[in-house]
């Protein structure tokens, strides 16, 4: 049997390959580099939002805080999908 992630060889009645769960000590890295991409998306898509909000409202009252906090909360949502999705890539 191939390793469906890998397509390395694995014993047919081994319930992870064996190739994959030796990475997975070493992917630490992987799962912290996915949640920091995660973030750089969300953080990039705050900051969109943020200047599409600028161009429709002025630095009005209130809106700065928005502005501010949108990438913020954007970037925290982010950082938190890409470390779910890198580890859940593991399996
Ligand atoms: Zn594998």
């Amino acid at each position: 049997m191939n390793c469906a992630r890998c397509g390395r060889e694995a014993p047919d009645d081994a319930i992870y390959c064996p190739h994959c769960v030796a990475e997975r000590k070493v992917s630490q890295a992987q799962v912290i580099n996915g949640g920091l991409k995660g973030g750089a998306i969300g953080l990039a898509l705050g900051l969109l939002f943020a200047t599409v909000l600028l161009g429709y409202y002025d630095l009005e009252r209130g809106i700065k805080a928005i502005v501010l906090a949108l990438p913020i909360a954007t970037f925290t949502t982010g950082l938190i999908i890409g470390l779910v999705r890198a580890k859940t890539d593991w399996k």
